[in-house]
């Protein structure tokens, strides 16, 4: 990216940001807003939808990319697969890259990301320097650690876009290799991989070799996986996990003390959207025949996204259900962070009570820290600095049981994880009562970013957006 296109795109931008003040001084006062926007990765789905609609599409590209200082300013709505294709092409990278290709920079950072490099990077927000953001109160703003908008840069992860949008973000970029070699280990207890799980991320060393990267997969109470990720220069092979091979089984396979297996940089960032986690098996895209005739470029989580959406719309799936004599199911996706002393204690409880398989675990520690380390850094989303936390996600169907109701198994994960001490993302399904969320979400500290962000209510509440159904 050159000085003058950089110049160019920037004048576009103030441009489009003049044009977006107006466009939302004119939007119906009395509706909900919401942006218009051709992908989402939240799992909430509405039933009916009356909100006056906010065009954002002027900012969903990269404006410059400064190779020296390794920063980049970027759109607030352009998808991570927009920006890692820019950057690689400088061989840089975010510091943190969440796994699906469409998340944007704005939705990581107002709604929180997680990957493999989060154990030393900390989570997506953590790398912004500067947000420009369109507040609830139709001002913009530009929010940085050191001005006076400090508490809404803070504030603004875990807000899911009820402060205000993110129209611009500065944030820094680390040097990546060309390839990415994997060792995964297995262990058969969960308290011996969370044992080995702490030390390796302490260390960022197992075997003599540097650890860049490290997630996991549980397959079942006795079969465990630490995947350990090292970036190289070179690769004696490269898998290919976009046709009919499927990175998750690929696993157990490449486990144990031989050579390991070997990915492009390009192709480790995005081995988890191919197939959606796991999760693409519900559309029989894991049968051989149909993976053969299913195109590669729509072996994308957006596509599954959508095929879910519509299901969820038109209810094809429980009808099939019903009229097959199969007990209905409760959905239960989610992602949840506990510290890694009670990561154990928590799979036992999900393998006992919830029952599914498989589920992906990922190490985080927090960047930025506190002197007072009882101080949480990001209020809204209070993890404690210098701890380290797994975080686990789990994406599927659970038979109901009898007598349990539609939401059993969900508001016993959440009553568990707050029981742990943890937290849950706010992405999906939640279904705390007020007094309790505002307990785990610091509604104190939200209330009064509410008053001087968004003192008219033009955007909804994050109780009412994340629970209430808005
Ligand atoms: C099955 C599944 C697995 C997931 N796994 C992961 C994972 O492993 N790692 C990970 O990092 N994340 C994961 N996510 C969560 C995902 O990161 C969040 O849902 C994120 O908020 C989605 O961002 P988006 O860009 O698609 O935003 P959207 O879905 O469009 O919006 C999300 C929310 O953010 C608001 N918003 C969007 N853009 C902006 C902006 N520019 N400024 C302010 N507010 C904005 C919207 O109003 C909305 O409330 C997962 C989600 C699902 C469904």
């Amino acid at each position: 990216m050159n000085r003058q296109s950089s110049a160019s795109n920037l004048a576009n931008h103030i441009n489009a940001v003049y044009e977006l003040r107006r466009a939302y001084a004119r939007l119906s006062a009395d509706k909900p807003v919401r942006l218009a926007k051709t992908t989402s990765n939240l799992f909430r789905f509405r039933s009916r939808d009356d909100a006056a609609r906010l065009d954002v599409s002027a900012f969903t590209s990269v404006i410059s990319i400064d190779t020296e200082a390794r920063v980049a300013e970027v759109g607030g709505m352009t998808t991570y697969e927009d920006l890692v294709a820019a950057t690689l092409r400088h061989g840089l990278m975010p510091p943190v890259v969440p796994q699906l290709r469409t998340i944007t920079l704005g939705g990581a950072v107002t709604g929180l990301g997680i990957e493999s490099s989060s154990f030393r990077n900390g989570l997506p927000h953590e790398s912004v320097e500067e947000m420009e953001i369109l507040t609830g109160s139709g001002q913009v703003v530009v929010a940085r650690r050191d001005n006076e908008h400090r508490d809404l840069f803070y504030g603004f992860p875990n807000s899911y876009g009820t402060l205000g949008y993110a129209l611009r973000l500065r944030i820094q970029l680390e040097p990546v290799r060309p390839y990415v070699h994997l060792r995964h280990l297995r262990f058969t207890d969960a308290a011996a991989a969370m044992a080995a799980l702490e030390q390796i991320c302490a260390d960022r060393t197992h075997d003599g070799e540097t650890v860049d990267f490290v997630d996991g997969v549980v397959f079942a109470r006795n079969e465990l996986y630490l995947t350990l990720g090292t970036f190289t220069d070179r690769a004696p092979w490269t898998s290919d996990y976009t046709g009919t091979d499927i990175y998750y089984r690929s696993i157990p396979r490449y486990a144990g003390p031989g050579p390991g297996d070997y990915l492009t940089t390009h192709d480790y960032l995005w081995r988890w959207d191919t197939d959606w986690f796991w999760c693409s098996r519900a559309f029989g895209l894991q049968h051989p025949v149909v993976r053969r005739l299913w195109p590669r470029s729509l072996k994308r989580s957006d596509v599954y996204r959508k095929l879910v959406a519509l299901d969820r719309r038109t209810d094809a799936s429980r009808l099939l259900d019903y009229y097959r004599g199969r007990p209905p199911k409760e959905p239960v996706i989610q992602d949840i962070e506990v510290e890694v002393g009670r990561a154990a204690e928590f799979l036992d409880f999900f393998h006992t009570e919830i029952g599914m398989s498989p589920v992906w675990l990922c190490p985080l520690r927090l960047r930025e820290d506190t002197a007072d380390d009882t101080e949480p850094v990001w209020p809204l989303y209070p993890l404690k600095p210098r701890r380290l936390y797994v975080n686990f996600g789990f994406w599927g169907l659970v038979p109901i049981r009898p007598g349990g109701g539609r939401t059993y198994h969900n508001r016993l994960i959440e009553k568990e994880v707050t029981r742990l001490g943890g937290h849950k993302s706010l992405y999906s399904d939640a279904f705390y009562d007020e007094d309790e969320f505002w307990e785990l979400y610091n509604g104190e500290i939200y209330r009064k970013l509410k008053a001087a962000y968004d003192p008219d209510g033009r955007l909804l509440d994050l109780y009412t957006k994340c629970v209430g159904g808005g």
